[in-house]
């Protein structure tokens, strides 16, 4: 059984966008631009915002974090998010605007009462390197060139770096949001990876059927234990793109962090799985580094 490093992968292509950024720069003088917009001090959404600027800026590029506080509350929760959306729109518009900027990513979630669509849609899709705006999904729908959507690319990168070949296999996908399982499908069953993809969520009466016929399963219902081994067809890739956390006294925090799969028991069965943390988790940020540089690449 191979643990599928992401960490691994992520380093590598990292090397490789870091190599083409400083071509970039020497031969037309222009540095990537990614703007990260983060409302309010949620901490894991600093965590986030933070690890990404980082990244930005080792791979060489120009990252310009803009921190949109939250105006004090007044009891009128109507007014505090439109004062909030407001703002972000007119930030949005500025960074559109703005040809040092390649890349615009505005942290989610918004605080509660901000309309989410309304903002991701201000993204002008040229800029829209997180793949969210309703163009940039339309676009790989169609299979029409686009930004694809971060965690689903990696997680596309990292089935190909267990050495899987997915034309003609069989992909089974748990979860259908809008940010990882459905983008996922739709990745999967593109002509140029030619899987046959099997999409289940909720309303699946028995998701072991279809698992067990797979020979690969990506895991995303951000429900601890949602894939067993008993649920593996024996040699079957694994990826599992869930982060929870459960308590554990013997950490510093009191927690720790574990996928959707039972790690145990599907690394008995599975030909190769990715570990949680250091799979999809590391491939995320490298993906939206990916886009950034596509995006300078595309304007100049
Ligand atoms: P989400 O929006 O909550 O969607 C979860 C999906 O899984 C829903 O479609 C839900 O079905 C389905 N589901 C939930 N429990 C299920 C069960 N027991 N059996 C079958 N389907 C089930 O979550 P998400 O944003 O897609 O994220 C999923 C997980 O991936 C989370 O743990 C999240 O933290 C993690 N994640 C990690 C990264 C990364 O970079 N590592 C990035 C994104 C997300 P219904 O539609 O029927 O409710």
């Amino acid at each position: 059984m191979k643990i599928i490093d992401g960490k691994v992968l992520a380093q590598n292509l990292r090397a490789e966008i870091a190599e083409k950024t400083a071509k970039l720069k020497a031969e037309k003088g222009v540095t990537p631009g990614l703007a990260v917009i983060l409302v309010g001090e949620n901490p894991a959404s600093v965590s986030y915002v933070t690890a990404k600027e980082k990244a930005c800026v080792e791979a060489g590029m120009f990252s310009l974090p803009i921190n949109i506080p939250v105006p004090t509350d007044n009891g009128d929760a109507t007014l505090l998010s439109r004062q909030i959306e407001n703002k972000l729109l007119s930030t949005i518009a500025e960074l559109n605007a703005d040809p040092k900027i390649h890349g615009i990513l505005v942290q989610l979630p918004l605080p509660k009462g901000v309309d989410e669509k309304k903002i991701i849609n201000a993204i002008a899709p040229e800029k829209d390197v997180d793949g969210f705006t309703p163009v940039n999904v339309g676009r790989m729908l169609i299979g029409e060139r686009c930004f694809l959507p971060c965690t689903p690319h990696g997680i596309i990168k990292l089935i190909e770096f267990s050495g899987m070949d997915l034309k003609g296999k069989h992909a089974v996908v748990i979860g259908r949001s809008n940010i990882v399982g459905k983008p996922v499908a739709v990745l999967l069953v593109r002509k140029e990876t030619n899987a046959t993809v099997t999409l289940c969520h909720t309303g699946t009466p028995d998701i072991g059927a279809f698992t067990r016929q797979a020979d690969v399963v990506v895991v995303a219902a951000g429900r601890p234990n949602t894939l067993t081994g008993d649920m593996l067809k024996p040699g079957a890739v694994v990826i599992d793109v869930g982060v929870n956390r459960i308590p554990d006294a013997t950490k510093p925090k009191g927690f720790r962090l574990v996928g959707d799969a039972d790690f145990e028991s599907c690394a008995k069965v599975a030909s190769a799985i990715t570990p949680v943390p250091g799979g999809v988790g590391p491939m995320t940020i490298t993906m939206l580094l990916w886009n950034t540089l596509e995006s300078a690449l595309a304007a100049n």
